[in-house]
């Protein structure tokens, strides 16, 4: 069954008297535990899809379904739920809590969706663990590198077992050798979680190491 299926769904905004017209008719299905590419130059609109699969921008037409349940035209309220238990997202910069800890920023979700602080801070050792980044779980972001702040970033996303991580160039504000590193663990944790995932990359190695790459032409998605 598809995580996320969207359906003629169209984007745009206004900028003075001209509109840009990012999303006009897009059209895409990802399969459970599908794990997808998303190739496209700057200002394709890669953040603008991302964020409108993830329920953060709304369709100007069309409709986004989320595990089959149709979220366009939801209230806030119900998106914001929805969002918090089957969205994760993933960032070029990290956005980590500066005065926590990597164990605390990953608890963090957790808590605020109601778990124990015992259990939380059980999951999160595991999720850190995953991300090979366990000795480092009472560092603040301050005092971790760039590639573990984005470990510690991936483990928040998944903290509460979303259905569906969306990233958008996860990897982009690494130097090679260690976006490789980040990616494979990216890539374990999902694998290992059964995550459905949509990745934004300029990174065609990585890339080739996703079930399949998709692209944006003229505000469609086509495969790459
Ligand atoms: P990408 O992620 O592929 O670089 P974006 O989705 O960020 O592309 O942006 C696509 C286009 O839409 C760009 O031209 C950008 O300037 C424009 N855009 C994005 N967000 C807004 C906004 N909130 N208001 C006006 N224009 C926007
Ligand atoms: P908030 O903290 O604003 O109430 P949520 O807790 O519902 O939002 O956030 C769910 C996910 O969406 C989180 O991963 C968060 O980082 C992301 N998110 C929330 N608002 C924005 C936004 N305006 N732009 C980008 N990501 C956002």
């Amino acid at each position: 069954s598809a995580v996320l299926v969207l359906k003629g769904v169209e984007r745009r905004y206004q900028q003075g008297s001209k509109t840009l017209v990012i999303l006009n008719g897009a059209e895409f299905e990802l399969k459970r535990g599908e794990t997808v590419a998303l190739v496209a130059p700057s200002g394709a609109g890669k953040s603008t899809l991302l964020h409108t699969a993830g329920l953060l921008e709304r369709p100007d037409a069309g409709e986004v379904f989320l595990n089959g349940r149709a979220c366009g035209r939801l209230g806030d309220d119900d998106r914001t739920a929805i969002r918090r238990n089957d969205v994760g997202f993933v960032y070029q910069f990290h956005h980590l809590l500066p005065e926590f800890s990597a164990l605390e920023n990953v608890m963090m979700p957790q808590l605020v969706h109601g778990l124990l602080p015992s259990q939380a801070e059980e999951r999160a050792l595991q999720l850190l663990d995953y991300m090979k980044i366990g000795k480092r779980a009472h560092h603040r972001p301050s005092e971790l590198s760039g590639g573990e702040q984005q470990r510690v970033a991936i483990a928040r996303a998944v903290a509460n077992a979303p259905l569906l991580l969306l990233a958008d160039e996860p990897t982009g504000n690494l130097d090679p050798t260690t976006a490789s590193y980040v990616f494979d663990a990216l890539e374990a944790l999902v694998r290992h979680s059964g995550l459905s995932a949509m990745i934004a990359t300029h990174n065609h190695d990585l890339a080739a190491r996703m079930d399949r790459r998709v692209t944006l032409v003229d505000g469609k998605i086509a495969p790459l």
